[in-house]
């Protein structure tokens, strides 16, 4: 089988596979293992799965270690699959490569959204990145990007360079959030924003750039409940360097071109409870299925894609069993996995990852619904919902046997009494 893609989901892909018996190639365009980990030199990665706190590369160094009888190929960039599971791919070493297999992972990751999918008005000045460009200007090329820095979205890695800028040196005027509430975990809020004292603008978004070869400045508005800026009160912000921490895209343009089903609201795959796609023998997991808070949680993800990926390379189907379908309903945004494998579920039971569509400081309750009958079937206390934690939920073997009486689930999230 193939996995494509070298980090914490295709390292756990291919590890657990080889683990069930699969003859296993792992594909990275990059000339190092590890996806994103090599540039993420902060520590907090493993704490889940080794109760460590680790480095991005200690973190990924784990896996790499354990790969053993894995056949890895990097500088492969993978650019078609055919119809039964041909996959073609751009090799430095090795030119053109096709490698015929009878089961996939999808492990691609996701990128960065850019400066061209926000339409920020003004010039085209150099100093304007994403924040994982930063990333990887500084800590694998110890290059600083500028001397003084704003930064547009408070996602996990604007807040992370925030910090690792200001320990450099540079001068880190503040983050500019459109919405009013922070869009990345907290604990990067505090240790990253708070501890070096750089403020966080909530409610603010960037209007223009401006500046002729080197930015210069940026405009900066207050936007109203609806999020229109408010152009009247407009200010500028002395800065020669703009990092954009607004999003990440799932990489799925394979996906899409095998003709796997996409999930508008996670824009990666929809995948069941074994990570399998919608076409038989394509398994997918981590950040192309959807956005990760946590490298231990893509690991996760990655094993079981993997165990069930050999699985079908070596017995040349996935076993049977009904799939029951789970669709995002009220202040929920996605639910991932989108199928339940009824009789894994009933016998081992279920885990979720769930993105709230609602922020509320406060508990709630959060419900999977019989979509016919409107009737309640589990159900969990939640301290708060907040769009930028995901929301995990283990459903024991005994809560889950009253799933199969529904033909379809609704996941939502009760707010108040
Ligand atoms: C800046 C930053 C900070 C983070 N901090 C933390 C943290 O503190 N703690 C934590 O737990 N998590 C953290 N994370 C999250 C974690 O790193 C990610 O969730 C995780 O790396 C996602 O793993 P992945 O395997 O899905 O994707 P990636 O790590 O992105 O790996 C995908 C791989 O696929 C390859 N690829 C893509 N397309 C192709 C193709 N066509 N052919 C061949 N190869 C291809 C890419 O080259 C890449 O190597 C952070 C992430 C970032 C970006």
């Amino acid at each position: 089988m193939v996995v494509i893609g070298g980090g914490p989901a295709g390292l756990a892909a291919a590890h657990a596979a080889t683990e069930a018996g699969a003859r296993v190639t792992l594909l990275d365009r990059h000339p190092e293992l590890g996806g994103v980990l090599p540039q993420c030199i902060h520590p907090g990665f493993g704490l889940k799965l080794y109760k460590e706190e680790l480095t991005g590369p200690e973190y990924a160094w784990r896996w790499i270690a354990q790969l053993g009888e894995v056949q890895v190929f990097v500088e492969t960039m993978v650019f078609a699959i055919e119809p039964g599971l041909r996959v073609w791919a751009s090799s430095a070493e090795q030119g053109v490569l096709a490698i015929d297999c009878r089961a996939l992972v999808l492990a691609m990751g996701c990128r960065e959204r850019t400066r061209g999918m926000l339409g920020i008005a003004g010039t085209r000045p150099a100093g304007i990145m994403t924040a994982g460009t930063a990333q990887r200007l500084v800590n694998i090329y110890g290059l600083m990007p500028g001397k003084r820095v704003a930064i547009l979205g408070s996602g996990d890695i604007g807040m992370i360079m925030a910090r690792r800028l200001a320990w450099e040196g540079a001068q880190v005027v503040g983050v500019f959030e459109i919405m009013p509430y922070l869009c990345g975990l907290r604990r990067n809020y505090v240790q990253c924003l708070l501890d070096c004292g750089i403020p966080l603008h909530l409610s603010h978004t960037v209007i223009r750039v401006n500046g002729a070869k080197r930015l210069s400045s940026i405009t900066v508005a207050p936007v109203d409940e609806r999020l229109r800026p408010q152009a009247a009160r407009a200010f500028e912000v002395e800065a020669d360097t703009l990092l954009l921490s607004v999003g990440l895209i799932p990489e799925n343009e394979l996906t899409l071109a095998i003709g796997a089903e996409l999930d508008p609201a996670t824009r990666g795959p929809v995948v069941t409870s074994r990570m399998e796609t919608s076409v038989p023998g394509v398994f997918a997991a981590g950040n192309v299925v959807h956005v990760h808070d946590l490298a231990d949680d893509v690991s996760i993800a990655g094993q079981t894609a993997g165990q069930w990926a050999a699985a079908y390379a070596c017995g040349g189907s996935s076993p049977g069993g009904k799939r029951l379908r789970i669709r995002p309903d009220a202040n929920v945004r996605a639910v991932v996995p989108q199928l339940l494998v009824l009789p894994d579920v009933l016998e081992q039971g279920a885990s979720l990852l769930l993105r709230a569509g609602c922020h509320h400081e406060g508990p709630c309750s959060l419900e999977l619904v019989d979509a016919e009958k409107e009737q309640v079937l589990a159900s969990k206390e939640l301290p708060y919902a907040r769009p930028a934690e995901m929301i995990h939920w283990w459903i024991p073997p005994r809560a889950a046997r009253h799933l199969d009486r529904a033909s379809q689930l609704l996941a939502r999230i009760r707010v108040g009494r």
